[in-house]
This record gives C-alpha cells, sequence and structure tokens, in this order.
C-alpha cells in the first residue's frame, strides 16, 4: 500500500474556520513547492528545517492511529498536502467513520472523497477553477492592508455563498494596522467576510500531544 510521508500527526483541536473547536486529529504531509516567505509549517519542505529523515506510514496504519485518537474530524494538512494522491487515505480515513478535512492552498487537483475543504490562496501558486469548486470555506493569510482586497478582487469573493475567513499573517497577529485592516473589512462588507484567528496557538493546545513537532516558522527566521 502507498505510503504518506508524515512530518508529524497528533491530536489537538481545530483553531480556524468554520469548525472552529472540534477535536481534531491532524496529518501534516510532507512537501510544498509554493514557498511562501512567512510559512509556519516549514519544517514540511525548507531545507533549513527539513528534518533528516522522513518517515513514510501506510494509509492504513495512520487511519489506524487517527481512529485511536476519537477525534470529531481528521484534519489532512501540510506543507501542500493536494501534491500527494488522497484517495487512499481518505478511503481508510472514511471507513473508520471519520470525517475527513483538507487544509490546501487550492493549486492542484484534490484526489479522494473529502467532507470539507479549506482553501487558503497564495500569490506564487493562485488556486485552479476544479478545486475552487470544491471549497466549502476560504482562509486569507492577511499579511498588509492590501491583501483582502487584492484576493477579493481576484477570486471575486464578494460573490461567494461559503465563509470567508480573514486570518492576521501570524507574525503580524498583533499589527494594528492589519488587525484594523481585518476589522474595517469585515464591518463594511458583512458576509462572507468574517474575521479569524489561529486560536490553537493561544492555548498551545497542538504542543499536548507528544507526537506534534515545535513549529518550524520561516517568520523566526533572521533575515
Ligand atoms: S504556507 Fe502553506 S502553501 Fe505556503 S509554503 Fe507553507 S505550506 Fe506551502
Amino acid at each position: 500500500m502507498e505510503g504518506y510521508p508524515v512530518y508529524e500527526r497528533f491530536h489537538s483541536w481545530q483553531g480556524e474556520g468554520l469548525h472552529w473547536g472540534k477535536s481534531a486529529f491532524f496529518i501534516r504531509l510532507h512537501g510544498c513547492p509554493v514557498h511562501c516567505p512567512w510559512c509556519d509549517s516549514a519544517g514540511t519542505w525548507h531545507p533549513d528545517h527539513k528534518p533528516d529523515s522522513i518517515v513514510k506510514m501506510n494509509p492504513d496504519e495512520l487511519a489506524d492511529e487517527a481512529f485511536m485518537a476519537c477525534p470529531e474530524i481528521v484534519v489532512i494538512t501540510g506543507g501542500e498536502p493536494a501534491i500527494h494522491n488522497l484517495q487512499n487515505l481518505a478511503y481508510q480515513l472514511k471507513s473508520r467513520n471519520l470525517p475527513v478535512h483538507l487544509e490546501t492552498c487550492g493549486a492542484f487537483p484534490v484526489n479522494g472523497e473529502i467532507d470539507w475543504i479549506t482553501i487558503s490562496p497564495k500569490w506564487a501558486s493562485p488556486p485552479i477553477e476544479e478545486t475552487l469548486e470544491r471549497a466549502d470555506e476560504y482562509k486569507i493569510i492577511v499579511e498588509d492592508e492590501t491583501s483582502i482586497e487584492k484576493w477579493s478582487e481576484a477570486l471575486t469573493l464578494k460573490e461567494e455563498d461559503i465563509p470567508v475567513w480573514l486570518h492576521p499573517e501570524w507574525s503580524k497577529s498583533q499589527d494594528p494596522s492589519v488587525l484594523h485592516a481585518i476589522t474595517s473589512w469585515v464591518k463594511e462588507n458583512g458576509p462572507p467576510f468574517r474575521a479569524g484567528f489561529q486560536t490553537h496557538k493561544l492555548y498551545f493546545a497542538d504542543q499536548s500531544d507528544d507526537r506534534s513537532l515545535p513549529e518550524a516558522s520561516l517568520s523566526h527566521l533572521p533575515d
């Protein structure tokens, strides 16, 4: 059976989006060709952060581990998880009655039966139509005051009928201009826009499981 390159897997809770607060088992896969300058999971792809060896796990054993945790949902993330064929992993999770969620930049086709798809678009590799059509929510990373307007126009977000979360890029999560830009946009536009935040980071929730690794974030690197 095909093995997936697993960076980490752990039991925590979903700190973002419409499923906020739910008990969640996270499967973080290696690899991402997008290379955002502020990536907070750089350990999955950046040469300075990648571990020396990569664990490969078959979907059956990954799904068993997720099942043992008894989460409400399973979140497949990365890196960019859609660069892998997720069909077998999704199948094994679904066969254990586990709802399968995916976090992707949307630039790649998504394989497999996925219950919930969160698209967080990136300029370096914009989303493709085929994956946009499967989106259940968007997460826009707000780097500065211009981010929201640019993505809103590029993806005609004002016409969307699914939630569009506006998250401060984490290294700017206390930057008044970024927080004000989100607040103003939501007040002026209303739905589908909603203010968001990576609340699990405030709780240090992921670190409560020994299998989770310390965050390897490019924002923490010196220039
Ligand atoms: S933020 Fe996501 S898309 Fe960007 S480099 Fe990191 S893993 Fe890839």
